[in-house]
């Protein structure tokens, strides 16, 4: 999360920073009672605890809507906690296992964000004062509450802003603490992407991550998949140029991607250029297998930074192993012949014109988020603010809220 605070008074900057950061929330001196909360990352090459005084809780969780953290993160925004002054991590072995985790420095900002080097599950950093800023995807059990929204200008059209529920970004019901806005007038913002032609003179969608070592484009839906007895079922059923998308909440795609849901869109692999390496499917994929060369001889080659891992097994993932980013999913649920296999690609990374939601590519299956009973069982208040958010936006924008299938 940014520091700073745009559009008003110094000293009010000063104290909502200090809110946004935890800073209340600091160990009482003398003995206190405390709770500790396991965290890990997907394949557990990441582990440790955090120790927080009872006291403090709930925390104040942030969503940052930056550009940075949606292109970083392949999501619409990071979901993350600011741990507590005095409270640090309690890594498994010792000290973060930096031979296990890759960082990514982002130019402009003072301190490096760490992912697992395996899976590719954000584990945040450390801010310039040495707070940790972490997921809170990546703790077994909740201890925050959504109180602070950074660079909502960066999303125009919303993100995923819009389809929270009023309460949830406004002072809410009694006794909820009001929200705090990081840069509400200013700071990041949406740049819109000029549109993108192929040789042959037709519409492109750019999906790309933030270091630009994954980088790719999506057609409409032609006349040959609109023909196919398979993949006919995955353009839009209310607009035939539209492809299909979904918001996905399970604790799978929350632990990988730094935010507790994952927007999906459904892509056939064969219209995906340039083509998706072979890895990324039911092969076996090969760990490392960039390891060895240099970053910049990787961001030559268009998925030169992708690295694939194997997060449950019908499922191969794909993410970017310089920025973090999550990119891609291949399901062998998707996948009759291999020809018609239909992956998922993470819609944080796309660089449609007119906003964060590619509205004019996409058809959003606002009646149904995956995952959603699951989810409520982690965070039951952010689960259901978002799914009666969503419903409603659906209506709103498209009469009813859709349902279809997206396996
Ligand atoms: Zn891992
Ligand atoms: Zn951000
Ligand atoms: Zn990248």
């Amino acid at each position: 999360m940014s520091q700073s605070v745009g559009g008003m008074s110094e000293s009010t900057a000063a104290a909502l920073l200090s809110k946004g950061l935890n800073h209340d929330k600091a160990a009482p001196s003398g003995p206190h009672e405390t709770t500790k909360v396991a965290a890990q990352c997907h394949c557990g090459a990441v582990t440790f605890s955090v120790s927080l005084p009872v006291a403090s809780l709930p925390l104040r969780g942030y969503m940052c809507h930056c550009s940075i953290c949606r292109h970083a993160g392949g999501t619409y925004a990071r979901i993350g906690v600011v741990l507590p002054p005095g409270v640090r991590p309690d890594w498994a072995g010792g000290s973060m296992p930096s031979d296990k985790t890759t960082s990514y420095e982002v130019p402009g900002r003072p301190t490096p964000q760490f992912f697992c080097s395996t899976c590719g599950s954000t584990i945040g950093g450390q801010g310039a004062n040495g707070q940790w800023s972490m997921p809170v995807s990546l703790f077994d059990s909740k201890f925050w509450e959504i109180r602070v929204h950074g660079f909502p200008k960066s999303v125009p059209d919303g993100g995923l802003l819009e389809w929270l529920l009023p309460d949830a970004t406004a002072a809410g019901a009694a006794g909820a603490e009001e929200i705090i806005w990081f840069s509400p007038d200013h700071g990041d913002s949406f740049v819109a992407a000029e549109p993108e032609r192929a040789a042959d003179g037709s519409e492109r969608l750019r999906a790309e991550c933030h270091c630009g070592g994954v980088s790719f484009t999506i057609p409409r839906p032609s006349q040959a998949v609109r023909d196919d007895a398979y993949l006919r079922d995955y353009v839009s059923p209310s607009d035939p140029m539209k492809w299909k998308a979904f918001l996905d909440l399970c604790r799978d795609c929350g632990r990988l991607s730094g935010a507790t849901v994952v927007p999906w869109m459904l892509v056939p692999r064969v219209v995906i250029e340039p083509p998706v390496p072979a890895d990324l499917g039911r092969e076996e994929q090969q760990q490392h297998q960039h390891q060895h060369q240099h970053q910049q001889q990787q961001q030559q080659q268009p998925y030169g930074t992708l690295k694939t891992y194997k997060s449950s097994a019908p499922n191969t993932r794909g993410f970017c192993g310089v920025c973090g980013a999550t990119a891609l999913l291949a399901t062998e649920h998707r996948e009759p012949t291999a020809a018609q296999a239909v992956l998922n690609v993470a819609m944080g990374l796309l660089r449609a014109p007119e906003g964060v939601k590619a509205a004019d590519w996409v058809t959003w299956r606002a009646g149904k988020p995956a995952w959603a009973e699951d989810a409520k069982g982690y965070d039951e208040e952010f689960t259901v603010s978002l799914v009666e958010g969503h419903r409603r936006w659906g209506v709103e924008k498209y009469g009813e809220a859709p349902e279809f299938d997206v396996i």
